[in-house]
């Protein structure tokens, strides 16, 4: 299957539509028409971890149910004159551990089913990382490639304030995702400053995380997920005795995450061998230069034209021989249909939800190793709590201070979430759900259910 398809019902028409990239795919490699939607896939996963550490039936109750689920339908007048109809979406899952925070992603395929599993993963995300915010997501359903910069701030705008006072700086915050970035979050906080009291302006820029450092961001942000997902596979390489230096690695998706670990790993030693993004995919065994592919594909041209690697599809991809493969794409990329090409030792997942519970079982027969979503991507949530702490004490913190803090709580968590597999005897993923609805039950047992 492409790496563009995600998350869907089961039967839609689109399922398999999206082959229409650079390089062969096979009958055998389409997505399984059987598939459960991907918010069930988190609800199978919760699952596991539910029944393994005996949630309180009534918290699992409340936590497999969102709270909130707002769809918007807005007119755009584009720059051309003519108007465009576009649909968003925010679902606020959970907030009992402080106010909704997740991200904005703009994308063809953002539908309610997609968006409700992104805002889950979350909420067990914070909570997992121990920072004191629930779990959100939200979006709009187009493809941004094809508008101009002018149109994007409009559909921006509009969407924003669309959103209303349904996000909040004490209440949902919105971040970047897949296609948003800290300009998008620029107009989304202008936006939204035009719709408060003029009093409440300069106590209101924690609205949203990810923004550029001059209008409040943090240092660090920008490469945090990526950051994070680094000091995940340095933890797990020490605790595997595999040096740093000579790792061979593969990364699917070179957005802001994929490139920024693929840049990352490469200054430690690692060896980048194969990257593909939606334009195709490349490989070189003696090592592919971060910088290099990243100015590349941001020049728009096809991955599969890449001079300094070999031209492979999307299978030739999957079945490269390396140490660690990050996917930084996507949902649903090893699947029953995929897990078996995989010839890695660590899948290391950057992205949200690429393995599905298919998926997930056959890595585990298979001893391949995982460090999953909500433990290896949480450094994007983590600096934006960070982010959002220092507007809040209207502080500037150097990035050392951000980068030794992000390391700090990643290791906690990643030492946590080894400890409870050992002590459950269970595999990591269910591990870090377990660390996640442990605090969740603990919360939810103190306050009581009103009424
Ligand atoms: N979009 C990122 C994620 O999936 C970051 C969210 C945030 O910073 O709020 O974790």
């Amino acid at each position: 299957m492409s790496f563009l398809s995600c998350g869907r019902q089961s039967g839609t028409a689109d399922e398999g539509v999206e082959l229409q990239r650079d390089g062969n795919l096979s009958e055998s490699a389409r997505p399984n028409t059987q598939h459960a939607s991907l918010f069930e896939n988190v609800i199978t996963q919760f699952n596991k971890a539910a029944d393994l550490m005996r949630l309180d039936p009534s918290i699992r109750k409340i936590l497999s149910r969102t709270s909130h689920e707002i769809v918007v339908n807005f007119p755009v007048r584009m720059s051309g004159g003519g108007i465009e109809m576009f649909t968003g979406y925010r679902v606020q899952h959970n907030d009992s551990l402080g106010p909704f925070k997740g991200g904005l992603r703009f994308h063809p395929k953002v539908d309610l089913d997609e968006v409700r599993a992104l805002a889950s993963w979350m909420t067990w995300k914070c909570a997992l990382a121990g920072i004191p915010f629930g779990g959100a997501k939200g979006g709009i359903q187009f493809d941004p490639t094809g508008y101009s910069l002018a149109d994007l701030e409009r559909i921006t705008r509009r969407f924003a304030f669309a959103l209303g006072h349904y996000i909040g700086p004490e209440y949902d915050i919105p971040a970047p995702d897949v296609n948003t970035n800290a300009q998008i979050m620029a107009w989304i906080l202008d936006t939204y400053l035009s719709m408060v009291e003029p009093k409440h302006r300069n106590n209101s820029i924690h609205v949203v995380t990810g923004k550029p450092i001059v209008s409040g961001g943090s240092f660090g942000r920008d490469k945090a997920t990526g950051q994070g997902v680094v000091y995940n596979i340095l933890k797990w390489a020490e605790e595997n005795n595999r040096p740093i230096k000579g790792l061979t690695f593969t990364v699917q998706g070179f957005g802001n995450v994929g490139s920024w670990a693929a840049r990352l790993l490469v200054q430690l030693g690692a060896k980048l061998i194969a990257v593909e993004d939606i334009s195709g995919g490349t490989r070189n065994l003696k090592g592919l230069k971060p910088e290099d592919v990243l100015s590349f594909t941001s020049a728009r041209r096809s991955l599969a034209k890449y001079s300094g690697g070999q031209f492979v599809d999307h299978i030739m991809f999957l079945k490269t021989k390396a140490d660690v493969f990050i996917p930084a794409a996507l949902e649903r990329q090893i699947t029953a249909d995929t897990a078996d090409w995989l010839d890695v030792s660590l899948v290391a997942e950057a992205a949200n939800g690429p393995t599905d519970p298919a998926g997930d079982a056959i890595l585990q027969d298979r001893g391949i190793d995982i460090i999953p979503d909500i433990l290896c991507n949480a450094g994007g949530v983590v600096v934006s709590y960070f982010e959002w702490l220092q507007n809040k004490r209207r502080e500037s913190w150097e990035l050392e201070k951000v980068d030794a803090r992000l390391q700090a709580t990643m290791h906690k968590a990643y030492d946590r979430v080894r400890d409870v597999a050992g002590e459950h005897n269970t595999d990591r993923r269910t591990a870090a759900y377990i660390v996640a609805l442990t605090r969740l039950e603990k919360v939810y047992t103190e306050r009581g259910i009103f009424p």
